[in-house]
């Protein structure tokens, strides 16, 4: 057997591998308080304050519950400015799980982006990647890279129900290696449970043909493992030859058709903070970092503590211990995304593994997307019920930095990110009467405008007023 639990145990529904030892209290509020929330942090809910949140399904990064043996490891942490023991145990936590010799710690994801994107990226090269990331394209371009997206067409239909809408589409790869030619091609960035196509796997397969087709090029593969145990999850579940693998050893398989990775660990890792380069080239690692001690810290902390490193070491090893941890925490999201299909609210199909995302461009087809659906969707039902959600559209995605001009994508969504291990079903069950509730009286939400807009990744501190559609 793969993991803890014996085979006839399988038809039973998913349950939290854990007690609860600890609780920490919530607010409830009004909702006249929530009006009077919302307008002052002027419909944008990152601009809210936590406090005046009863469920917040902002983000799932550096929102999970840490164990007690993560507790532990905190008070055991060496915080030695050089040569830390922490360091060590965590360099051997990501040799261990994810196969990779060389680590190259940070203080979070993009601190890890920002370096890979400045020791490979010369000003015009072209990165192509599975759908973009926020931060991720921001470091290439702020490099002078310029992002081209090669994932399958599937992932920009919320209703297409391809199981691996993740995947890389290997004839726009080729096409964008033969229009620029593999020396304007530094690196491929491979996401793996791509985020913004709704927390979507690829399979191994394609992962590795992708692998091949840049070997035979010389190009790079540079993977955004941040949600690969989530990845390998849906891999074990979908991909034929993969249902007796465990997590661990896919996790492993995904990371070996690779030469590197960045990885956010305030996700999968069990975290609050942190992150990390990995990678195989020794060489390439000593560019790395040489910058890391610019722009992070001595290469033995990055950006982190002694604590925060013995914390991540413990929480990148409990995440593949067996596979009830991701089973559950899978199970948690498909639980709430099968509540809102059964109630026919139009959410991304399949349900992903961070979270359920809402189709805002279909629940609210009367607002045109130049009235941001989806940031006035998320608005309105944090009004409903005090649940924080996070708009995942056109105001994410940003402007061109060449024209000016708006990327309008074709996934206009809503994301309601479930934290690791920290709400209850019923918390589930209150966040679905909610969206259910505001679903219904979808026809009375009207559209927003800017009255501020920040120039780079303008989502986070974007202020806006509500205007009439006509
Ligand atoms: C969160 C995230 C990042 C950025 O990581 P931070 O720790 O927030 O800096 C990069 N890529 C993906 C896919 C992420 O989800």
């Amino acid at each position: 057997m793969s993991d803890g639990m014996s085979s006839n145990e399988h038809h039973r529904s998913w349950a939290e591998p854990f007690r609860i030892k600890v609780v920490e209290a919530i607010t409830m509020t009004t909702r006249e308080h929530r009006e009077v929330a919302m307008a002052e942090a002027a419909w944008n809910t990152f601009l809210l304050r936590a406090e005046d949140v009863y469920i917040d399904l902002l983000t799932d990064s550096g929102t999970s519950a840490m164990s007690d043996r993560q507790w532990a490891a905190l008070m055991v942490g060496d915080e030695a400015y050089a040569g830390s023991r922490s360091f060590y145990h965590l360099e051997d936590a990501v040799r261990d799980v994810y196969g990779y010799p060389e680590l190259v710690p940070t203080h979070q994801g993009r601190g890890a982006e920002h370096i890979l994107s400045q020791i490979l990226i010369k000003p015009g090269d072209v990165i192509p990647g599975n759908m973009y990331f926020t931060t991720t394209r921001f470091h290439q371009e702020h490099a002078g890279g310029t992002f081209v997206d090669v994932i399958i067409d599937e992932a920009h239909d919320p209703a297409s129900l391809h199981p691996f809408k993740g995947n890389v589409d290997l004839a726009k790869l080729q096409a964008v290696i033969d229009e620029h030619g593999p020396e304007r091609i530094p690196y491929i960035s491979v996401e793996t449970n791509v985020n913004l196509a709704g927390g979507q796997p690829l399979s191994l397969e394609n992962l590795r043909a992708t692998y091949a087709l840049c070997e035979r090029h010389g190009i790079l593969v540079m993977l955004d493992a941040t949600r690969a145990l989530e990845n390998a999850w849906f891999i074990q579940q979908r991909e034929p030859g993969y249902s007796d693998h465990s997590v661990k050893e896919i996790l492993l398989e995904i990371c070996a058709n690779s030469d590197g990775a960045t990885v956010s660990s305030k996700k999968d890792n069990l975290v609050n903070i942190g992150g990390f380069l990995a990678l195989r080239d020794p060489e390439l690692a000593r560019k790395a970092r040489g910058l890391l001690v610019a722009f992070e810290g001595l290469h033995t902390y990055g950006g982190m503590s002694g604590r925060d490193m013995e914390a991540l070491a413990e929480g990148i090893r409990e995440m593949v211990e067996t596979d009830d941890h991701v089973r559950a925490r899978i199970g948690q999201v498909e639980y709430l995304g099968n509540k809102l299909i059964s109630a026919g609210v139009p959410v991304v199909v399949p349900i992903g593994g961070h979270g359920v995302f809402l189709d805002a461009r279909s629940i609210l087809s009367h607002v045109p997307q130049e009235r941001f659906p989806a940031q006035a969707l998320a608005a309105a039902i944090y009004v409903d019920s005090g649940v924080r959600t996070m708009e995942r559209g056109i105001v994410s995605a940003g402007r061109d930095t060449r024209t000016g001009e708006n990327h309008y994508p074709k996934l206009e969504l809503v994301r309601l990110a479930i934290p690791r291990r920290v709400y209850t079903q019923a918390h589930m069950d209150v966040v679905a009467e909610s969206v259910v509730e505001v679903h219904s009286q979808r026809e009375s939400i009207g559209g927003l405008q800017f009255t501020y807009e920040p120039e780079e990744l303008r989502f986070f501190l974007a202020r806006f007023a509500p205007v009439a559609v006509a």
